[in-house]
């Protein structure tokens, strides 16, 4: 079979040529993809800093260092899977609550042909009408949420929908399989023992930073990986999980935060469950004065990529 490969740097020097996600073709259509990588340039749901509505395009930017094989888990997730890159989702910019509706008809589109969706971020909104879109096609999913905020607000600033809500509404909504749902990372100031309290009386489980400061998080995504069994899984990573010593190219920043080994740890142990829908969230370019947040993003949505079910079953 011919897959889809990404422009390799020594066709075309690695600084040139159309931005796509790892330099893949683009397509206009998930019909017959696998996988697929498709942006929100959206920031519109963010409550402090801005600017996520670059992400998607810096994202793509910074992947061009990626290379097709991954070296450390001998994976080559392009040669079992068609994978392209689909571009933007059109929000509409002035107005949120439609943004969210274009938003899940994009997304069910991707799931509905039958590939996965790896979301490049846009702010922490997205994952609200990402999950509506998996409910519909999978019923209620289980949820590896990595932040560090539960994003778990009644409401914000007197809006439901909002950057620190998605939980909470996906929950009501019952989009989620309460009992299947792991939050990783949460720390910091907040207003009450609630915002992480929340969770757990909901049957979440929460894992937070300093449950993981100092130590491998190996054995944590054993246990993770038992709580998710074999049903329906999205991933949702939001980069300010990192520490801002790594990741500080971002809207709301905590001290205290994971490690990029940690991130690798967190994805790499998700070998094994039944992914169905990724995204990764909340990088800021205009803050992000090195482009290392992005290329954190960059490496981390092709760590999903490998461990995505057809690659992980066609590799073992
Ligand atoms: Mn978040
Ligand atoms: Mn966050």
């Amino acid at each position: 079979m011919n897959f889809n490969q990404p422009l390799g740097g020594n066709e075309m020097p690695r600084f040139a040529g159309p931005a796509t996600m790892m330099r893949l073709p683009s397509a206009s259509s998930a019909a017959g993809l696998d996988a697929a990588f498709v942006g929100v340039p959206m920031d519109i749901g963010a409550s402090h800093r801005s600017g996520t509505r670059f992400g998607p395009r810096q994202i793509r930017a910074e992947s061009a260092m990626l290379r097709p094989y991954n070296m450390a888990t001998r994976v080559s997730p392009f040669d079992h899977m068609h994978v392209a890159d689909l571009g933007d989702i059109a929000i509409n910019t002035f107005n949120l609550a439609k943004s969210i509706d274009i938003i899940e008809a994009g997304l069910t589109d991707i799931v509905q042909a039958g590939a996965v969706p790896l979301t490049l971020g846009g702010d922490h909104t997205l994952t609200l009408p990402a999950l509506r879109a998996m409910a519909k096609q999978y019923g209620p999913v289980g949820l590896v949420h990595v932040d560090a905020h539960a994003d778990i607000n009644e409401h914000m600033f007197g809006e439901p929908i909002a950057h620190g809500t998605p939980f909470r509404r996906a929950f009501e909504e019952g989009l989620l399989d309460a009992s299947r749902v792991v939050q990783i990372g949460l720390r910091g100031t907040g207003y009450a023992d609630d915002d992480f309290d929340w969770p757990r009386s909901q049957g979440f489980r929460v894992v937070t930073a300093e449950e993981c400061w100092h130590q491998s998080l190996t054995p944590l995504m054993q246990e993770v990986r038992q709580q998710m069994g074999s049903g329906p899984v999205y991933l949702t990573y939001d980069i300010d999980s990192l520490d801002p010593a790594f990741a500080s190219g971002t809207g709301t920043l905590e001290i205290g935060g994971l490690t990029t080994v940690q991130a690798l740890e967190i994805i790499r142990g998700l070998k094994g469950v039944n992914l169905v829908g990724t995204d990764l969230v909340e990088i800021s370019p205009p803050y992000d004065m090195a482009g290392s947040t992005a290329l954190i993003g960059a490496n981390l949505l092709y760590e999903m990529l490998c461990v995505l079910p057809k690659v992980v079953a066609a590799q073992s």
